[in-house]
């Protein structure tokens, strides 16, 4: 049996369209299938002052760099979309829209991807599916009982829909910090994080970010001590608005609570407080589930990796997600390198 096609990219945000950049270079077949309608990924689904946290020409993916936004040191989400929709178009990477992949079975000396526009037998798949349509949201006791509106991170658009209303962030990371700075001026903020928030240093940004993780990649790599990488440095990057609130002293942070109510939340010394929303911004899990027939599933909903390529499966590779498959392969300027590595291997493997 002949496999129909090179290599299937499933996913064609920043990190699918690195990988087609790369396959491209070196002359491999290949198709990416993304199941947005439009370019850009999770950057066209984000809240609408999101900023990101470096300069554009760090946040660049390989061949081009990002141009700068005028008028701003640290683009918005919506430069981000125009600059993936505008590499898409130059290096004429053939992404097909719309289109979901159900499945991936092994297929004798291919890989059949299953979508919902068809099947595609290839001798290699690249899954760069990213983590945004798997918003994760903790067992709290109660939760099923708060008559109040729960969002997560992901349906969070901007401040004014909570004009006035008790809002409840819960999350001590970037998005939470960043929606509840957001907040912090219009509504009757509670910012509930499970430790003290932990700022990263006001002069850092994502170029810091980038060289603690692969700093800390190199020295695994090399069995040398763990440097703890962007953990050991901080959890929130203070970019301007969350500097500019939290110096303000609008960004006051609350212990975590027990349980919600009907109405509100109980706090663990058993006291209550009312509230009309509660954004969860917890995070997130990486969108792994049409690999389920493969039987990759590690821990924490990963799949164990070498580099980027799956251990348990040599014609897959992983891109973006998190750490886990390359430093900082989850950032604009990180997968560059990865979804390198990822497409040497691949043509490596189909000779
Ligand atoms: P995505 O952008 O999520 O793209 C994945 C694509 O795959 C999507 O189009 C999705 O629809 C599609 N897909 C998913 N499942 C399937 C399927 N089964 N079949 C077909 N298609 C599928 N990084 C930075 O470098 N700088 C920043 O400032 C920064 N800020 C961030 C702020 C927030 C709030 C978040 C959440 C992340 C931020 N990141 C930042 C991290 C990262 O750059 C983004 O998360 C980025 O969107 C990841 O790109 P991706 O291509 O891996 O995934």
């Amino acid at each position: 049996m002949t496999c129909s096609t090179g290599v299937v990219v499933i996913g064609g945000g920043q990190a699918g369209l690195a990988a087609g950049y790369h396959l491209r270079r070196l002359g491999i077949e290949h198709v990416v299938l993304d199941a947005q309608v439009a370019p850009g990924g999770a950057w066209q689904h984000t809240w609408d002052s999101l900023h990101l946290f470096s300069p554009a020409a760090y946040s660049s993916l390989p061949g081009r760099l990002m141009p700068a936004q005028p008028g701003q040191t640290y683009p918005d989400a919506q430069h981000v979309v125009e600059y993936l929709a505008d590499y898409e178009k130059r290096y004429e990477l053939p992404v097909q829209r719309g289109v979901w992949v159900d499945a991936v079975h092994r297929d004798g000396p291919c890989l059949r991807v299953e979508s919902d526009a068809g099947d595609w037998r290839a001798r290699a798949v690249i899954s760069a599916t990213g983590t945004w349509t798997r918003p994760f949201i903790p067992a709290i006791p109660g939760r099923r009982e708060f008559s109040g509106r729960q969002l997560h991170t992901v349906q969070y658009k901007s401040p004014v829909e909570f004009a006035g209303q008790r809002v409840l962030v819960v999350g001590g990371g970037n998005s939470g910090a960043q929606i509840a700075a957001d907040l912090a001026s219009v509504a009757d903020l509670s910012w509930v994080t499970q430790r003290p928030p932990r700022y990263l240093a006001d002069d850092i940004d994502g170029r810091v970010l980038f060289y603690a993780a692969t700093v800390r990649r190199r020295a695994l790599d090399a069995g040398r001590t763990d440097t703890g990488g962007v953990a050991s440095l901080g959890d929130i990057v203070a970019v301007p608005p969350v500097r500019a609130a939290r110096d303000a002293g609008l960004l006051p942070a609350t212990p975590m609570f027990r349980r919600l109510t009907t109405t509100g939340v109980e706090w663990v010394d058993g006291t209550r407080a009312e509230a009309d929303a509660i954004i969860w911004c917890t995070g997130f899990r990486p969108a792994l589930a049409h690999f389920a027939a493969l039987r990759l599933r590690g821990t924490r909903g990963h799949i164990a990796t070498e580099g980027t390529r799956a251990v348990g499966e040599p014609r897959l590779h992983l891109l973006g997600y998190g750490d886990w498959t390359g430093p900082a392969s989850a950032t604009l300027i990180g997968v560059g390198r990865t979804s390198r590595d990822a497409a040497r291997e691949i043509a490596g493997l189909l000779g």
